[in-house]
């Protein structure tokens, strides 16, 4: 009769990289501190550009997630442009992810 045990641990299963928030910014502390180029174009990143500019850093995920790369693992991280990253995430041909043709639907008022 020990049926319904263990019930808190289904977590739900949620986007890994939203989760601990904590350990992504020291993670992104780290990229940072790797180098201050581009992986991707080569070019310097201004790291005092807002996160919403282009050009700004973003912690860039060589094995892209969706294809099995670690989320936190800091062998799989390297620093890059925000509009490299968008770039690169696109131009990956045998991907079934179609973000260019698939225009968002934003249902949500920002
Ligand atoms: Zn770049």
């Amino acid at each position: 009769m020990k049926t319904m045990a263990n019930k808190r641990s289904f977590a739900k299963a949620k986007d890994p990289r939203k989760q601990y928030p904590e350990l992504r910014a020291a993670l992104r502390k780290r990229v940072m501190a790797m180098s201050d180029v581009c992986h991707i174009c080569g070019k310097p990143i201004d790291y005092s550009l807002p996160s919403n500019h282009p050009l700004s850093f973003h912690m860039d995920h060589i094995i892209p997630v969706s294809r099995g790369g670690s989320v936190y693992d800091i062998d799989n991280l390297a620093p890059s442009h925000r509009i490299c990253n968008m770039r690169k995430s696109n131009k990956i041909p045998s991907d079934n992810m179609k973000t260019i043709d698939n225009p968002t639907p934003i249902s949500r008022a920002w």
